[in-house]
């Protein structure tokens, strides 16, 4: 998919166990990095420089395949000329006029949004994928308000393993209390649910719940997907009882799973209520919140806003990428592509017998970790990073790949060469 662009040549940069030290220049900027920002992030030992396609190099000039995507944000790649085109086009134009005005970008945004994903009428935009959750959940809340109910009667339900951002509402609704510590008091309201549990869920929701918030396939708790039926399960019981059902899409949508919308594929599936981010901007902060019918009218003049939201740049980029990702070609390559992954890392795991369990969707794929290396998912990264292969985690025993989807075969497989050299040479240090 990167046009008719040279293929950025492929050099081995490491070999078995060696280490990618900085050089002087890189060295004293990351250390500059290290002084003046806060604790809260614990960046590689690299300043990455530039990209094209799959591919990163850092400051030194070494060169990445990037299984990680910025964390599924960069779906097509780095250095589109299209990208680039839709973003200094509107550059030239204005940057910014805030919500007093219209601007078209968001406005043609909003409609294109709206239509693919088939149920959603109204479109409230945000910078990130946690303003989109904390928007849902005042929507969620405001939604149980106009029907009366009091704000002890307005719950909402969140499953264990869960990821929906860092605010205060939206760590609270992340059912993972490793995020929680510190941060109390948490704010009322949320309750939590074992996921893919239908008998639990069947007994929690109930007449005081406002919504049900939910992953479609979880991404930070380790690439779980829901169980078949489940959210239709959910959906029904959130009928019953006049609650909104929420799906955070923001790591899983976009055609990430190989479907634009990760619900396409759960039969029977209409939310009322999805969250997007990450790659809706292919690398622009950008976020939405899509609303369907029967919250449409919830949100009214003065209830919600953001100054940024609705950036005509980021909206302009957002177009762009939305058009791309609704091309048969892509979503050819997804599935081709995550296809040879998956077969790439079952090879690899019947050699190593390092994997308990390769699993996921599409394009966003994770490997666990057999209970004899649980809680090495960093070391391995590391190990992978020096072999010239970025792979995030998900906690400490799960490899995540969420390699840009327009990642060709070639920089596939030179990916899992640099993968199977990583593996190998982590496999003989432990030997
Ligand atoms: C990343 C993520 C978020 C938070 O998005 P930010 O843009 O980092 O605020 C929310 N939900 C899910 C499922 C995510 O993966």
């Amino acid at each position: 998919m990167a046009g008719k662009t040279k293929k950025p040549k492929l050099i081995l940069v490491a070999k078995k166990g060696q280490q990618h030290k900085p050089k002087p220049a890189s060295k004293a900027l990351i250390d500059k990095g290290r002084k003046y920002y806060t604790h809260a992030y614990k960046p590689r030992d690299m300043i990455v420089d530039r990209g094209k396609g799959a591919m990163v190099w850092d400051l030194d000039g070494n060169d990445y395949v990037d299984f990680g995507a910025g964390i599924s944000v960069s779906s097509l790649g780095y250095g589109s000329s299209e990208l680039i085109g839709a973003l200094t086009a509107q550059a030239k134009k204005i940057w910014h006029t805030s919500n007093i005005f219209f601007t078209e970008p968001p406005i043609r945004l909003a409609e294109e949004l709206a239509k693919a994903s088939q149920f959603a009428r109204r479109v409230f935009l945000t910078n990130s994928g946690t303003e989109a959750n904390e928007a849902a959940i005042k929507l969620a809340r405001k939604y149980a308000a106009d029907k009366g109910k009091l704000p002890e009667n307005r719950e909402i339900i969140s499953f264990t393993g869960s990821f929906h951002g860092r605010s205060l509402a939206a760590v609270t609704a992340t059912a993972q209390p490793k995020y929680h510590v510190g941060f109390e008091p948490l704010p009322p309201g949320f309750r939590y649910c074992a996921f893919n549990d239908f008998e639990a869920i069947e007994q929690m929701v109930s007449e005081n719940t406002c919504a049900v918030i939910s992953e479609v396939v979880q991404g930070e708790g380790g690439i779980t997907p829901a169980a078949p039926g489940f959210l239709k399960h959910v959906q029904a019981l959130c009928r019953k009882h006049d609650a909104l059902l929420i799906l955070d899409q923001v790591q899983d949508g976009m055609l990430r799973t190989g479907k634009l919308f990760s619900h396409f594929a759960e039969e029977g599936v209409v939310p009322d209520v999805v969250t997007l981010a990450k790659a809706l901007g292919g690398g622009m902060p950008i976020g939405a919140m899509l609303i369907g019918e029967r919250a449409e009218n919830t949100f009214q003049f003065g209830s919600h806003g953001s100054t940024f939201g609705g950036n005509p740049l980021a909206c302009a980029v957002a177009r762009v990428v939305l058009k791309k990702l609704q091309t048969p070609e892509l979503v050819k390559n997804v599935a081709a592509r995550g296809k040879q992954l998956t077969t790439a890392l079952a090879a690899i795991n019947k050699k190593h017998a390092l994997f308990a369990e390769i699993r996921g969707r599409g394009l966003m794929i994770g490997a666990e970790l057999a209970p004899n290396f649980h809680g090495k998912a960093g070391e391995i990264g590391e190990l992978c990073r020096h072999h010239g292969v970025l792979v995030l985690q998900a906690g400490p025993n799960v490899l995540r790949f969420l390699p840009p989807l327009v990642i060709t075969d070639k920089e596939m497989r030179e990916g899992i060469t640099r993968l199977n050299d990583a593996i190998s040479a982590y496999i003989i240090s432990k030997k």
